[in-house]
């Protein structure tokens, strides 16, 4: 079987939503001299611009395109030139994602769709242009970011809820359409990682969180970018379709 990092120089990794939180510390786990990233967001621009500096200086290479992941035509384009580019993509990790709590008698149809159209729609639309150049190459790995919440439940959540449940079964069906050309689709479910999505938890919130988790800490975007990273390496070539939960033992 051929070794394809090995004999692919460069690869090239595109991480959505890759500004702040989980995205970023997965973009700072891929950077090195063979990697080129492309990454995309809704609106930090200036984060951006500091995530290709600290790639750039380090000897890598970083490119953050303002790209809304909800919509069709953003993302074409966005593969677009990357394509143009590096004519390859080798890893896709789709962590963009957005929440809007609320219980479900008062959640406005609104924040629906809006976390929907961004958690479940824009992976499927990242994905379904990706794996075009995967398939002609026979190979590629695909990373969904999926939560605890999607496969535990959680009141307040159900749009949240129903996106995440949604990408652990996307992944497994696009795992099962790709294996064949060596395509890997796995997801990664973490649990509370300390981010600006959890950032607005008071500090009694945090607290009670933290009570119900074993290892008794929040996450750092680290230990879920570390999981992200071994299941684009050759080490987990043999895994695909597969929910890694990474939570610190509060969800087993
Ligand atoms: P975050 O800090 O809020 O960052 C979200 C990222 O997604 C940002 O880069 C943001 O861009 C981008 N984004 C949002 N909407 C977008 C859109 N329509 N198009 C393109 N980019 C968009 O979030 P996080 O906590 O790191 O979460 C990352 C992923 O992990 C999400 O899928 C989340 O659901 C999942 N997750 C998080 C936790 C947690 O505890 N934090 C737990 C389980 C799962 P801007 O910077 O421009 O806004």
């Amino acid at each position: 079987m051929p070794d394809h990092t090995t004999h692919q120089k460069t690869r090239t990794v595109v991480v959505t939503g890759g500004t702040r939180g989980i995205g970023k510390a997965i973009c700072l786990a891929f950077a090195g001299p063979d990697t080129r990233i492309y990454f995309n967001y809704s609106s930090s621009a200036s984060a951006a611009v500091e995530i290709e500096k600290i790639i750039g200086d380090a000897g890598g290479f970083a490119k953050g395109m303002q790209v809304d992941v909800m919509s069709g035509k953003d993302v074409e384009s966005f593969f677009g030139k990357i394509l143009e580019e590096s004519g390859r993509i080798d890893v896709l990790v789709n962590n963009a994602g957005i929440a809007r709590d609320g219980l479900l008698v008062r959640m406005k149809e609104k924040d629906w769709d809006d976390v929907l159209d961004t958690n479940l729609k824009g992976a499927f639309l990242c994905t379904k242009i990706a794996v075009k150049p995967m398939i002609k190459q026979r190979y590629g790995r695909i990373i969904n970011i999926s939560s605890v919440v999607g496969a535990s439940g959680n009141p307040g959540q159900a749009n949240y809820v129903a996106s995440k449940a949604g990408i652990i079964g996307f992944t497994k069906a696009v795992a099962k359409e790709l294996a064949s050309r060596d395509i890997t689709v796995n997801a990664v479910a973490p649990g509370f990682v300390e981010t600006d999505m959890t950032g607005a938890l008071s500090e009694k919130a945090k607290e009670v969180l933290i009570s119900g988790i074993p290892l008794g800490r929040i996450g750092k975007p680290e230990d879920i970018a570390a999981v992200v990273l071994f299941l684009a390496s050759e080490g987990a070539s043999y895994i695909t379709g597969q929910v890694v939960h990474v939570n610190g033992g509060m969800y087993m």
